[in-house]
């Protein structure tokens, strides 16, 4: 089988930073095991990319995509947290763990992707993403947006927090 790359033509113009880590997000989104979404995250920092995850269950148990089921279509919750799957913003700390990488003020990437049509998730990371996230010293969380990138300062989120403790009630 011959292998697969991203077709860059001579004519198309040197991408930005921005999209240059978010075209490797999103490659890295393209190994995620869920049935539902597929995830990247990449840790950038000092404009070097220093750690990578995708949404993958626990290393070594069965994925979504080898059972043809994901739990969370069998209890009937859309929750994101019965998915058997590990979060992409989870699994690039993680790795970054595994390989005594800093991502202290590093800069996250995040790529999201529906599976039944390939269409972009517009969203921020969830709410247990965003605790770790603000715990492990990520200064900015970029995703992409309707026309250009959104940017979240995890500050940002901490005073939200701070302003309103219960709002991630309503948060999916
Ligand atoms: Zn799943
Ligand atoms: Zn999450």
């Amino acid at each position: 089988m011959a292998i697969k790359l991203l077709n860059h033509k001579k004519e198309d113009k040197r991408p930005d930073k921005e999209e240059y880590y978010m075209s490797i997000a999103k490659q890295i989104a393209q190994r995620s095991t869920c049935l539902k979404r597929k995830y990247g995250a990449i840790i950038v920092k000092e404009d070097n990319i220093v750690a990578a995850g995708y949404m993958g269950s626990a290393r070594g148990t069965p994925n979504c995509i080898d059972l043809n089921k994901c739990s969370q279509n069998e209890v009937n919750k859309p929750e994101p947290y019965y998915c058997r799957a590990v979060h992409a913003e989870l699994n690039a700390i993680i790795n970054a763990a595994r390989a005594g990488a800093s991502i202290l003020n590093g800069t996250m990437y995040l790529y999201g992707e529906r599976i039944k049509d390939n269409k972009i998730v517009f969203g921020k990371p969830c709410k247990l993403c965003k605790r770790a996230i603000v715990n492990a010293g990520i200064i900015e969380v970029i995703v992409p947006g309707e026309k250009t990138f959104k940017r979240y300062r995890t500050e940002f989120w901490v005073k939200e927090s701070k302003k309103d403790p219960f709002a991630e009630l309503n948060e999916r």
